[in-house]
C-alpha cells in the first residue's frame, strides 16, 4: 500500500507506530514524515474513521458513554469504565443488532450494518488515547475490552476476530491489550462459537442465556429457536475445554419472567451438567429500556436467585451495573443522534 503511493517501505512502519503506540491519526503529530508525505498517507491510510458526536459522563466521571458518527453517517456507541482495578471499553461491533431480544434497546432497532475491523478497533484506540490523556481523571490505561456494545459480535465474525488481534498484537502492530483482558459476548450462535473455539484465541467468551429453558429463551433471546440451550452449552463447554477459561453465562433478571426460584436450580443443575467448574454466572439486574413494561426483580429475589444457583455448586455474582441514568448501561445503547 505504502509503496503503491510511491513511499518507502519503512513508511508503513511509521504509521503503524503513530497509529497503536502513540495512538494519534492526526498527520500534525507525524514530524518524522516529510510534510508533504504526511497528508497524503494518512489521507489514505489513516482516513478519519469515527467522529466523536458526544461524551455523556455519570459516576462522578468514571463513565463515559461517546456517541460515534461513522463516514457514512452510521451512528454506535462505546462505553469506558474505570474502575479501582482496571479500565474497561465496552465496544461495538454493529450498528443495531439483528437479534431482536425484547429486553434490549438495540435489539428494539434493528441492525444498520456491520463495523469494518478498523471501525471497531478505532474506539479502542479513542479510548486508550482519552485514558492516557486524564480524560476520566488521573491518566490510565484500558485493560479490558467487552464486546458487549451494540451488536452481535459472532454475526460479525470475520471483522470482530481481525478486530481482537489488531487490539491485542504487541505495539506497534496492535494496540497491546492481553487477549485474556477481551470478553466476546453471544447470543449463542453455535457455528461461530465452534469457528472461534478453532481460532487460537485466548479471549473470554460470554453467553447470554437469561434462562435454562427453551420456552422461554424461544421468546427472550429469539435465535434460541434455531440453536437450542443445550447446543449452545455445548458448544460453551467446547470453547472452555479447549482454551481453558471459564465462560460466563450472562442472565438479565426480569421482574416475575426468569427470576423464579425453579429456574435457578435448573440453571445451577444445567451449568453443573454442560460445564462444571467452567462457569461463572453474571447475574445483571435488568436496565429500564424505552417502552418496555419489564423491570429489574427485588433485590431479596434476586439474592435468592443467586443463593440457588450457588447451592448447586455453580459461581455465581450479580454485576456491577454502570451508567444507567446516561442510558449507557447493558442493553440500552440506542445511539439516538
Ligand atoms: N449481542 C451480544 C452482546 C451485546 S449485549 C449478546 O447478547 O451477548 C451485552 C449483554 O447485555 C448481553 O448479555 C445482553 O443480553 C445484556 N442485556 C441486553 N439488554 C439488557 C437490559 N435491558 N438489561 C440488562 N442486560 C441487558
Amino acid at each position: 500500500m505504502v509503496t503503491e503511493l510511491g513511499e518507502k517501505p519503512f513508511r508503513a512502519n511509521q504509521l503503524s507506530r503513530h497509529y497503536f503506540a502513540r495512538l494519534t491519526t492526526d498527520p500534525d503529530a507525524m514530524t518524522d514524515i516529510p510534510a508533504d508525505a504526511r497528508e497524503r498517507l494518512t489521507g489514505e491510510l489513516l482516513p478519519p474513521l469515527l467522529t466523536a458526536v458526544r461524551h455523556l459522563g455519570c459516576d462522578d466521571g468514571a463513565t463515559r458513554k461517546t456517541l460515534w458518527r461513522a463516514h457514512d453517517g452510521t451512528l454506535l456507541e462505546s462505553v469506558l469504565m474505570r474502575y479501582p482495578d482496571r479500565v474497561t471499553l465496552c465496544v461495538s461491533s454493529q450498528a443495531g443488532c439483528g437479534m431482536a431480544c425484547p429486553f434490549c434497546a438495540t435489539g428494539q432497532g434493528g441492525l444498520q450494518r456491520n463495523l469494518s475491523t478498523a471501525e471497531i478497533v478505532d474506539q479502542v484506540r479513542a479510548a486508550a488515547a482519552a485514558m492516557r490523556d486524564g480524560e476520566l481523571g488521573e491518566p490510565g490505561r484500558v485493560s479490558n475490552i467487552v464486546f458487549m456494545g451494540m451488536g452481535e459480535p459472532l454475526a460479525n465474525y470475520r471483522r470482530v476476530v481481525d478486530a481482537v488481534r489488531r487490539i491485542c498484537d504487541p505495539q506497534p502492530y496492535g494496540l497491546g491489550i492481553s487477549q485474556r483482558s477481551v470478553t466476546v459476548s453471544t447470543v449463542g450462535l453455535v457455528p461461530a462459537i465452534r469457528k472461534l473455539t478453532e481460532e487460537g484465541l485466548s479471549v473470554r467468551l460470554a453467553v447470554s442465556l437469561h434462562t435454562p429453558d427453551d420456552e422461554l429463551r424461544d421468546t427472550l433471546v429469539p435465535v434460541n429457536t434455531r440453536w437450542k440451550v443445550s447446543e449452545v452449552l455445548d458448544a460453551a463447554r467446547g470453547y472452555a475445554d479447549k482454551t481453558g477459561r471459564r465462560v460466563s453465562i450472562e442472565y438479565a433478571l426480569i421482574r416475575d419472567i426468569n427470576d423464579h426460584p425453579w429456574r435457578a436450580d435448573l440453571l445451577g443443575k444445567l451449568l453443573r451438567k454442560h460445564l462444571g467448574p467452567l462457569a461463572h454466572v453474571n447475574v445483571i439486574p435488568l436496565n429500564p429500556t424505552p417502552g418496555s413494561k419489564w423491570d429489574a426483580s427485588p433485590k431479596p429475589v434476586e439474592r435468592e436467585f443467586v443463593r440457588r444457583v450457588n447451592e448447586q455448586g455453580v459461581a455465581c455474582t450479580v454485576r456491577d451495573t454502570r451508567g444507567q441514568e446516561i442510558a449507557a448501561a447493558c442493553g440500552q445503547l440506542a445511539a439516538e443522534g
